[in-house]
């Protein structure tokens, strides 16, 4: 927590003023990237990937007369892994500003583009964005922040070929105390002793919990590792999906795993070193009784015992005061 300091953030709430709020403001119309070229000119093998990566078979796409697909927009004004070309300082700055004020989390929340004239292979592109417009402060589920709405014009030989309007919400994480106290507990019936142990220097990352797999982490709160069950077909599936990949279906239930499993598969990792874990370390397929296969780790075992198809049991292991995670003890045979 960053309290006593100026424009940081309390309790994961960002600071709010009427001064933070006018120099947010005062970026909009700046410009964040002036006289930008393309790349590449709009070209037939960017084509033909975008429309084998999109299952797309539309024959505008194809042949002497092909157009690029409009979507495709974007694309051209992209700079690789060596970055953007006649980007502005301003743009930074503003995402700096936010950071300082405690929302450092960032999520690309939606695209709007116009399509003013069909690209063609051969088209040199050349593009202008500029930062059109900061919200007032918003409170979402993931926390509260603010959008950052870029426009992008993009044109060919000059001319307008279309528009990309990408907005951003730069916000600072709001906790979630339901799956802190939900944990408590669990944590009060294990022995001190034990609780160092299951307390481990090193913090994990913090799962992604979405709507799609909110179920799932609900599940290992209560130390339960589910599966999920389409509910037409009766396939299990892992890790959690919208859908039913077999048959479509969209509902499903849930399996409580048994917990028993064995190595499918796994790697040791050396290197490169990551603050989470303490190499070297093996992260191992599982492949769950079920039939289901999740990634995990294996514990109890050296990092070196660990074989293709050694049995393991599911455990549920605390790293911290809000992480606790399904691992997978192994048995010596
Ligand atoms: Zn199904």
């Amino acid at each position: 927590m960053r309290t006593g300091r100026r424009g940081g953030s309390v309790n994961g709430e960002p600071e709010v003023s009427e001064e933070l709020t006018r120099r947010l403001k005062a970026y909009e119309g700046r410009a964040a990237t002036v006289a930008a070229v393309g790349r590449d000119p709009v070209n037939e093998p960017m084509i033909r990937h975008w429309c084998e990566a999109m299952d797309d078979s539309n024959p505008a796409y194809q042949g002497p007369r092909a157009v690029a697909p409009p979507t495709m927009l974007q694309v051209w004004t992209m700079g690789g892994l060596s970055g953007h070309t006649g980007r502005t300082d301003a743009y930074d700055e503003l995402l700096g500003l936010l950071d300082e004020a405690g929302c450092t989390a960032v999520v690309a929340t939606d695209c709007e583009q116009e399509y003013v004239r069909p690209l063609r292979p051969g088209d040199e592109i050349t593009f202008d964005a500029v930062v059109e417009s900061v919200s007032d402060r918003k409170s979402t589920k993931l926390g509260t922040g603010y959008f950052v709405t870029t426009r992008t014009d993009i044109r060919a030989g000059g001319e307008l070929a279309g528009t990309h309007r990408f907005r951003i919400l730069k916000y600072a994480p709001a906790r979630a105390p339901a799956r802190a106290s939900a944990r408590a507990p669990a944590l009060a019936t294990v022995p001190t002793s034990d609780r160092r142990r299951e307390a481990p220097e090193e913090r994990r990352p913090r799962p992604v919990v979405n709507r799609d797999n909110a179920g799932f982490w609900e599940g290992v709160d209560r130390h339960e590792l589910l599966i999920q069950r389409c509910t037409g077909c009766g396939s299990l599936r892992f890790p959690w999906l919208p859908g039913c990949s077999a048959c479509g279906c969209p509902e499903w239930d849930t399996v409580e795993a048994s917990g028993e499993g064995r190595v499918f598969s796994y790697v040791v990792v050396h290197h490169p070193p990551f603050p989470a874990f303490a190499p070297p370390y093996s992260v191992a397929l599982i492949e769950l009784a079920e039939g289901v296969r999740i990634i995990s780790n294996v514990v109890g075992v050296p990092y070196d015992k660990v074989r293709i198809g050694m049995p393991v049991r599911l455990r549920f292991r605390r790293y911290d005061d809000e992480s606790v995670l399904p691992v997978f003890q192994g048995v010596s045979p």
